[in-house]
């Protein structure tokens, strides 16, 4: 800033850069993505049709252990739950959003992997979930990932499910990429689909829910290791350590724990221990 005024004038440009640096400070940072003043809200990314995970319930509220996290991440920067704007983040947009500054960070069944690290940093991982599928409750041709090979298979575009699935689990299987796995699920049940691929956490959640009873099995597969990471932009090691901080004291502090009990509970899901932070190191 040019402070080379005179008089009144260089008193108010004082003032001016004295009140900016109160207000913002580092949490200028914090706010929504190329922000230049203090922003009131943050923008967070989350699955909104994951139940168990993340949830936009038909009153507009939203459930899951991804939002438990992303509010309890967001308090840690200093946002209260009010200031919090939840904005969808289906499987293939996320690093888009990260991109384009559309968020600030994500928290939606988001793993870690080489490929999008080329294009957006993590902080985590804060939980590890596996691959697994998800058959009406009456099949029983499928017990395994190559049983697949001649099924009608559904998953999520932009998934590392479906790209599992391609590269190795099952590459002859006739894999329908949708836009989120909730479409799958309907496919499942009226027979377009033999079976619906993704992580256990998330299928879990599926067959858990009150509408879907009985329908639905897991095979109970632990087809790859999913390490669930908190997306941010690139580059930015101020964000990535102070997420990285905030999700070591939710794990510390039973946070995390209470998170997966409320979350995860009711759908009778065995969960992985808190993993090790990795990202940022
Ligand atoms: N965890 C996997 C992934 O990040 C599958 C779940 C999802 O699509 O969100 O691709």
């Amino acid at each position: 800033m040019k402070l080379i005024k005179t008089g009144a004038a260089a008193t108010l440009a004082l003032t001016l850069a004295l009140t900016a640096t109160a207000c913002g400070g580092d949490k200028d940072k914090d706010s929504k993505a190329g922000s230049g003043g203090k922003k009131d809200k943050i923008v967070v990314g989350i699955k909104f049709d994951q139940p168990g995970l993340g949830l936009k319930t038909p009153d507009g509220k939203f459930t899951g252990f991804d939002v438990d996290v992303a509010t309890y991440v967001a308090k840690e920067l200093g946002y209260e739950a009010s200031q919090i704007e939840f904005k969808q983040a289906v499987s293939a947009e996320r690093e888009n959003l990260i991109k384009n500054g559309d968020v600030e960070f994500i928290v939606a069944s988001y793993s870690i992997n080489d490929k999008r690290k080329a294009q957006v940093d993590f902080a985590g991982p804060y939980f590890l979930a596996h691959q697994d599928l998800l058959v009406r409750a009456d099949e029983s041709g499928i017990a395994k990932a190559e049983d697949l090979n001649d099924k009608k298979l559904c998953s999520v575009t932009g998934s590392t499910s479906a790209q599992n699935v391609k590269e190795k689990l099952a590459p002859k299987a006739d894999l329908k990429q949708a836009g989120g796995y909730s479409e799958c699920l309907s496919g499942l049940e009226n027979k377009t689909f033999d079976a619906l691929t993704t992580d256990n956490s998330i299928l879990a959640g599926y067959a858990a829910q009150e509408k879907n009873q009985g329908k639905f099995k897991l095979v109970g597969l632990s087809l790859s290791n999913e390490n669930y990471g908190i997306g941010l932009k690139k580059g930015n090691k101020e964000l990535q350590t102070k997420i990285n901080a905030a999700v070591k004291k939710m794990v510390s502090d039973g946070s995390w724990e209470k998170f997966v009990k409320a979350n995860f509970g009711p759908a009778n899901y065995k969960n992985e221990p808190a993993p090790q932070i990795t990202e940022g190191s």
